[in-house]
């Protein structure tokens, strides 16, 4: 078996430069030349996964396959590359430290005592080389969160420094990102922050190999020469990383700046093939110049910050594309709609889509927008608590049960039409307990369901604690709520849906994680093309 060899990026200068989009173009390059390649992410903070994060803090906490919660970068690293990620793709300081500390009560240091070199630090590799062990994968690319500097970064930062020297030069490199700012008043653009930040990665013992700058406005030929020469790196090493008009383009200026071809021969690989971005490419065209513009609601509590709803802002785009559709996402707050303003609020509105979500807060503006839609055959799309909301909404006004509720919301209600999973009621830890990851999904056929999969049996990723009462389907179904979609083994009910509608429909598992830039997510391309549709008329 060949060496898998390993690429490592770094952050400096500040946070928010976008390691994790480098990461994902260069893996999404050197997969298009023929490698086989996995991107993993490593987190500084101490909680052992995103899981029990407010969405506020961190953004979305997207989930993978095996049902790790983890940071929003995999989705990112799924959607360039179409493969998928698992718990090995992301590991925290939490994590590292629950596992050396559970080691240390289990006796296996044999007395010794447990430092941050060589314990933490002896961990820390051998989870960076896990995948690599796999023998699935050429070239791993491991993102370190923060930025160099920080006090919690430095375990990662010495763990690459050692991995470097053991692995030897030519298996295992470093990427540098940092920021070329451009000052204004002097019209300039500045390098010293970036010399900096490559000074505090030197004092640690690491040499950048490769500095990916990111920047607004081009680097000269005499920027690149004054960084090679300041930075210790070939003058080719310097990469410039021009401020893009979406992520998506990122791949190709990383193409033209030859940052695959840079690394494969510090890594002493083949350039193999030019790569195979034809199908990406196809993608980028369509999206660059969309026939029609549809305004899709997205109806959450959390619609002040991006990130929170990310993989389903992103299934958009690739759902957009192949619409060739413009899909202008209105962010519409859940918390403050209400049955009076609501016709206002949603009259430029085209489609909604009600946001997945937890606890009370917004709630009744969810409902009263499912209602709306409903009532006015606008297409609708209701994800995990969306979908919850429209059982919800179609049990207080199709069936009468006004007091109708899910438990998490009230827990006496007399009608709770969403309840606590039954496998819930005992578990009391909050990290990694929900029901999560995988699992299968039964369509039944004559379904909007069955039209859009085009198959009986899906597998998509769930999160969630609570369910669609089972008590209540027979009576909703009569009433015209149909149950389109359930889980073989338990008969939770994973899809709703109504007839007489231009495009209803609530599923309680998280599609938007599956969409790709090669595979769009089909809930997503048949909504969007529901509401050019609606649109039209
Ligand atoms: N809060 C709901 C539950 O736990 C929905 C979760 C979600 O939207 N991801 O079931």
């Amino acid at each position: 078996m060949n060496q898998t060899k390993y690429i490592f990026v770094t952050g400096g200068v500040t946070s928010s430069l976008g390691k994790g989009i480098i990461a994902a173009s260069l893996a999404k390059l050197l997969q298009a030349r023929g490698y086989r390649t996995t991107i993993q992410k490593f987190d500084p903070y101490l909680n052992v996964d995103p899981g029990t994060l407010n969405p506020y803090e961190h953004g979305e906490c997207y989930v993978t396959d095996d049902g790790a919660e983890t940071d929003l970068d995999l989705g990112h690293y799924e959607r360039f590359l179409n493969v998928p990620t698992s718990q090995a793709n992301n590991v925290t300081t939490g994590r590292i430290y629950l596992s050396v500390i559970e080691k240390e009560r289990r006796g296996e240091f044999l007395g010794k005592t447990v430092q941050v070199v060589p314990h933490i630090t002896n961990e820390i590799k051998d989870r960076m080389q896990l995948l690599g062990q796999s023998g699935d994968y050429d070239i791993i690319i491991t993102e370190i969160g923060g930025t160099v500097g920080d006090i919690e970064s430095l375990p990662y930062i010495e763990s690459v420094r050692q991995l470097v020297w053991d692995l030897g030069e030519n298996n295992a490199i470093v990427i540098h990102l940092t920021l070329v700012p451009f000052l204004a008043a002097a019209g300039e653009l500045k390098t010293k922050p970036t010399q900096h930040s490559v000074k505090t990665l030197m004092e640690s013992g690491i040499k950048a190999d490769i500095l990916v700058c990111r920047t607004e406005h081009e680097l000269s030929q005499e920027i690149r020469s004054k960084l090679a020469l300041f930075c210790n790196v070939k003058k080719e090493a310097v990469i410039q990383s021009i401020d893009a008009s979406t992520i998506y383009e990122v791949p190709n200026l990383m193409l033209e700046e030859g940052l695959d071809i840079v690394a494969l021969k510090k890594l002493d690989l083949p350039k193999k093939a030019a790569p195979d971005l034809k199908n990406w490419n196809t993608f980028l065209k369509r999206l660059k110049s969309p026939k029609h513009t549809v305004n899709v609601g997205l109806i959450g509590k959390y619609v002040e910050m991006q990130d929170c709803y990310k993989s389903i802002l992103e299934a958009f785009i690739h759902a957009g594309a192949a619409n060739e559709t413009k899909v202008n996402v209105v962010s519409i707050h859940s918390e403050y709609i209400d049955e009076e303003n609501i016709a206002e609020k949603f009259k430029d509105i085209d489609a909604i889509l009600v946001a997945p979500g937890f606890g009370e807060r917004g709630i009744e503006g969810k409902i009263a927008a499912v209602r709306y839609a409903r009532e006015n055959n606008m297409p609708f799309f209701g994800i995990c608590l969306g979908m919850q909301m429209s059982v919800i909404e179609y049990s207080r006004n199709v069936l009468g049960l006004a007091d109708a509720n899910s438990t998490e919301m009230n827990s006496d209600t007399p009608n709770p039409v969403v309840n606590l999973m039954e496998e819930q009621k005992n578990v009391t830890d909050k990290g990694g307990t929900m029901r999560l990851g995988a699992w299968k999904c039964e369509i039944k056929p004559d379904t909007l369901a069955y039209k859009i999969y085009g198959q009986t049996t899906i597998n998509e990723r769930h999160r969630h604690r609570y369910e669609y009462n089972s008590a209540y389907v027979a009576d909703l179904e009569k009433a015209g709520l149909k149950a389109s979609g359930v889980n073989p083994d338990t008969g939770l009910v994973e899809i709703v849906e109504i007839e007489n509608h231009p495009f209803f429909i609530g599923v309680q598992y998280h599609p938007e994680y599956k969409s790709t830039v090669a595979n769009p997510h089909p809930l997503f391309v048949n909504f969007v093309a529901a509401a050019v549709k609606a649109r039209k008329k």
